[in-house]
């Protein structure tokens, strides 16, 4: 028997000890104290999947235009006939969700009129897996007490709604539930769920995805998540080392440093320590502000203290690095209320007032103004468009965006490839760019005439090389199955007919 020192000595080395578990042919899962972590087994491409994973549980935001079980569009209606709140795209699809957890899920639904928000239905989808078989999440980790008084008692509150709905249902044990499981586990699922997207990066729903949740962060990360339908995929973006660890970014690697570190300490409570964060500086030059004297732009500094002036070339003192910041955080809330807006006019007449407001005082290749900028461009792309002015103004202001977009993902210029980043925004902005512009050529009939003129010809070649860059970005990020990678093709082979012809 050990002595008292030794059992704690023992106790010590076991903490540290690293022990591994194959998780697929590609990776690794490493397990160090309570740390866990991904590593590569061996040297992988660019572009390659290393892991496909079905959710735990997920749950759409538009019930009634995705199926409940897949995600695939719904094109003939196949409603739950019991609670009438979710469709199907098949039997099948129905059936094995019934199995799953619609059938205690109904039983609340059919009691309701409208259908609880994303977030309470995966919640509740979760308590009814923990139910059928329980502590399959025990391993998640909650962040509780990192956790603001504030989010616990807003977790506190959903955690009693669904308790009260729980407990009106006949089907569950009601002393299994308590409000303390209740708030852990909105605790798990707010830092290990995963938002799904479609390819377009428009939100579709909301998943937990166990395997994938052990994916750790890095601002510049090796890997990508995206989706098809509800399958989550995890993909390289650079040649990944064997013995190297699979990183994602949980939030958006363009924001500056200041910003990331913010958003990570918020949501997923660490202090970020990644290359990029430790260098600091390359990506915060994208952050200018507005001298007032001598209007030029001056670069903000992640190094600056947060009371200290922001200095320019004239001697010029502009205001205090806090200042700017506040000023960020008011555009940050400004836009998060926009997205609550219904009426796209309205938006769009918003976007612009505030996109006018932010060129007074900060530059434009500064990752708000893009923010701005997307919406501004998705609201177009709704409407695509009226008049031959009008798709010029669009072309010319998606084309503006991608160059600003590319310069803040690491592209110094056309010819300076070093570096060379993978981003899906990259890829699909490019697309967006070439579609604007095709539209924009052949808007009219003029130019089916089969002679081009020198112009026309060099219009068509800068869509190729828009198309050939958004092209290799497309094939890194969704992989050359997916259907943007295909309309690409289409698109490409289109102009290069037309300019062989012309
Ligand atoms: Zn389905
Ligand atoms: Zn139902
Ligand atoms: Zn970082
Ligand atoms: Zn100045």
């Amino acid at each position: 028997m050990l002595s008292f020192e030794e059992d704690e000595l023992f106790k010590k080395s076991t903490v540290n000890l690293k022990k591994f578990n194959d998780l697929n042919e590609y990776i690794k899962v490493l397990k160090q104290g309570n740390e866990v972590s991904l590593i590569s087994r061996m040297h992988i491409k660019k572009g390659t999947t290393i892991l496909k994973e079905l959710p735990k549980a997920a749950v759409v935001n538009e019930i009634y235009k995705n199926c409940s079980n897949c995600f695939k569009d719904v094109t003939t209606i196949l409603r739950c006939s019991v609670c009438n709140l979710i469709v199907y795209c098949s039997k099948e699809c129905q059936l094995q969700d019934w199995t799953a957890f619609h059938k205690e899920e109904c039983e609340i639904f059919k009691k309701l009129d409208k259908a609880l928000t994303p977030s309470l239905r995966l919640n509740l989808r979760l308590l009814i897996n923990e139910h059928k078989k329980s502590n399959s999440l025990k391993k998640l980790k909650s962040h509780k007490s990192d956790r603001s008084e504030e989010s616990l008692e807003t977790f506190a509150q959903m955690s009693m709604l669904l308790l009260h709905f729980v407990k009106s249902s006949s089907i569950f044990d009601e002393n299994l539930f308590h409000a303390t499981f209740m708030i852990e586990l909105f605790c798990k699922v707010s830092v290990n769920s995963h938002t799904i997207v479609d390819n377009e990066q428009a939100s579709k729903g909301l998943g937990l995805y166990l395997n994938a949740a052990k994916v750790n962060h890095s601002c510049d990360p090796n890997s990508i998540v995206i989706f098809h339908r509800n399958e989550l995929s995890l993909r390289t973006v650079k040649d990944v080392e064997a013995g190297e660890e699979i990183n994602i970014s949980y939030i958006e690697v363009a924001e500056p440093f200041y910003v990331r570190q913010e958003n990570l300490k918020e949501s997923y409570f660490f202090t970020c320590n990644c290359t990029k964060c430790i260098s600091q500086s390359v990506f915060d030059k994208s952050e200018k502000v507005k001298c007032p004297n001598c209007k030029k732009f001056v670069s903000l500094s992640s190094n600056l203290a947060i009371n200290e002036k922001i200095g320019c070339e004239c001697n010029w003192q502009t205001e205090t690095f806090q200042y700017f910041r506040n000023k960020k955080k008011y555009f940050f809330n400004e836009s998060k209320e926009l997205l609550k807006l219904k009426d796209k006019k309205i938006i769009l007449n918003k976007v612009l007032a505030l996109i006018n407001e932010y060129k007074q005082e900060f530059d434009d290749t500064n990752y708000q103004f893009i923010k701005f900028q997307f919406l501004k461009q998705d609201l177009n792309l709704k409407k695509l468009n009226t008049s031959k002015g009008q798709i010029i103004d669009d072309f010319k202001f998606s084309e503006n965006l991608f160059l600003n977009l590319k310069s803040i993902y690491g592209f110094a210029n056309e010819e300076n490839k070093v570096g060379e980043k993978f981003h899906p925004r990259l890829g699909l902005q490019g697309y967006y760019v070439v579609k604007f512009g095709v539209n924009f050529f052949f808007f009219d009939d003029s130019n089916e005439r089969s002679i081009l003129s020198v112009e026309e010809k060099k219009f068509l070649n800068l869509l190729l090389k828009y198309l050939e860059f958004s092209q290799a970005q497309l094939k890194v990020c969704f992989g050359i199955e997916s259907y943007l990678f295909k309309e690409c093709e289409d698109l490409k082979s289109n102009l290069e007919m037309k300019l062989r012809f012309g």
